[in-house]
């Protein structure tokens, strides 16, 4: 694996790849990288002749308060499990790098923006947008990989590529949890025992309420209002939201069918968790 800093290496490298008849494959991260983010770039590896991983905590996604300075880094240990998963370039930039002067060019995604992390961190997806364009721009990649632990962002790239008519396949990933059903994520470090011990509630309200489903319920609102039954039982919990929506787009249907997602996010202690859930609703 090498590791470049510079926009100018990545372009070397995959010009060189594409050149020989090769596909680029792009897995951004912001690194402190645990098994979530391994399968990703394994799922690269398999699908793609050069894999570049990204490694950038892109501060234009934080909002004014929130953790971009304390977000947790280890470069040592993501550079042994990214080199361990197949990658062939690892692209870790400073920020000067990326930005060497203030941005006056963002990319604005709208309507699906609209909800959920949209509206508790209304300039996030922005950041998400802006950032992920100018990796696609600088790597050149037949094809993205992104977690479906963040769905929502799944949902914002891949009508960004679409508006854009951007080259690429956008590929989302299942999200890896561990074993008592939390989703893996590098924020769960600032989780204190005993909220630890509290955070897989989230999975247990997301399968509470595609158990409802399953039992036939189709009312969007019925649905939401268990998971929410779900969180509002742990005491440690702070509920944000429960939605279930159309997975696309992520409005709300007044009947659930086809593909839906359920969306839930609350405040465990100080760290905000999110997770998702995919039910195919088959039609009749
Ligand atoms: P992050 O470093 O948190 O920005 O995440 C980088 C990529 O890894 C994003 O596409 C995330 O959705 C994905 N990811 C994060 N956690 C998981 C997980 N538990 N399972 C699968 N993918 C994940």
């Amino acid at each position: 694996m090498q590791t470049v800093t510079t926009i100018a290496e990545v372009r070397r490298l995959t010009d060189a790849a594409r050149r020989d008849g090769g596909t680029v494959g792009l897995v951004p991260t912001m690194g402190y990288l645990h098994e979530g983010h391994v399968s990703l770039m394994e799922a690269a590896r398999r699908e793609c002749d050069l894999v570049v991983m990204t490694n950038f905590v892109n501060p234009l996604q934080f909002g004014v308060g929130e953790d971009f300075e304390a977000y947790p880094r280890d470069l040592e240990r993501d550079a042994e499990l990214s080199e361990a998963a197949g990658v062939d370039v690892a692209f870790v930039p400073a920020v000067e790098e990326m930005y060497p002067e203030p941005i006056a060019t963002t990319v604005t995604v709208g309507g699906v923006t609209d909800r959920f992390e949209g509206a508790s961190r209304p300039t996030h997806f922005a950041g998400v947008a802006t950032v992920v364009a100018k990796l696609f721009a600088i790597a050149g990649p037949s094809r993205a990989y992104f977690g479906e632990k963040d769905w929502q962002q799944v949902c914002v790239v891949r009508r960004m590529a679409r508006d854009l008519s951007l080259p690429v396949a956008v590929v989302a990933c299942p999200t890896l949890r561990e074993p008592d059903g939390l989703a893996r994520s590098s924020r769960n470090v600032y989780l204190g025992p005993a909220e630890r011990a509290a955070a897989p509630v989230l999975h247990r309200a997301l399968l509470a309420g595609r158990d409802l489903i399953d039992d036939g319920e189709r009312a969007p609102a019925a649905v939401e209002a268990r998971m929410a039954a779900v969180v509002d039982a742990e005491p440690l919990a702070d509920l944000d939201y429960a939605a279930a929506v159309r997975a696309d787009d992520l409005t709300r249907p007044d009947v659930l069918a086809g593909e839906v997602r359920l969306l839930i996010a609350a405040r465990v202690g100080p760290p905000r968790l999110l997770d998702n859930l995919g039910v195919t609703i088959a039609t009749a």
